[in-house]
């Protein structure tokens, strides 16, 4: 098999094992499939070993789970949203929190998260009044700083100006992770947390600013 196949064939038997995991039904021969596999492909870890030396019919029902969780992770394997639903509905709940800063902050227009038929890797991308920006999220790589980060440069693109800013100082604000807090820095004296992201304090008026 050539390196795009060998892929492929990977994504395709792993999704399978991780789905058997999931819901129940996986079978030692299937992992033993994956395990050839990942071997064939130059990569040997501690579950492929030991799927390989031992004879599969002694491989008990606790065995091919631990085998099949533990050669998951050893190789790394990430299911696309397709598979796991709940990872796509993790970004849009983590998107609501974005947006209420900004409504906070008076932007108008409809943000939200989307798998686009052009990104043939599968990604998921923050969507601002049908424009785009940056950078896709791969499955497993949300949380909000996540996509702030990925809202925010959609949210420039079409307001064309910083956003959020500082109520302070005016100056547009960076994402960071406080004490395990997604928060909002300014960079102004000496650089200074303006709020947690989704807890923007609302402006009093609206600002009509453009840089
Ligand atoms: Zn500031």
């Amino acid at each position: 098999m050539d390196p795009d196949e060998l892929r492929q064939t990977f994504r395709e038997l792993g999704a399978r094992v991780y789905t058997a995991l999931r819901d129940g039904g996986l079978e030692a021969g299937l992992l033993v499939e994956l395990a050839c596999l990942v071997e064939d492909w130059t990569v040997s870890t501690p579950a492929t070993r030991e799927l390989l030396e031992r004879r599969t019919a002694e491989l008990t029902a606790a065995d091919v789970l631990r085998l099949g969780g533990a050669l998951l992770d050893e190789v790394n394997f990430v299911p696309t949203y397709a598979l796991e639903p709940a990872l796509f509905a993790e970004l849009e709940e983590d998107l609501k929190v974005v947006e209420r800063d900004l409504r906070a902050t008076g932007v108008t227009g409809t943000l939200r998260m989307v798998i686009p038929d052009w990104d043939s890797m599968g990604m998921a991308w923050v969507e601002f009044d049908g424009a785009f920006q940056g950078n896709g999220i791969p499955p497993g790589a949300g949380g909000v700083l996540n996509v702030a980060d990925a809202a925010q440069e959609a949210i420039m693109e079409v307001i064309w100006r910083a956003w959020p800013v500082c109520p302070v100082h005016d100056r547009g604000l960076y994402t960071e992770a406080e004490n395990e807090t997604a928060v909002w820095r300014c960079t102004a004296d000496e650089g200074h947390t303006v709020a947690p992201i989704g807890e923007f304090p609302p402006l009093p008026r609206r600002r009509g600013r453009v840089r």
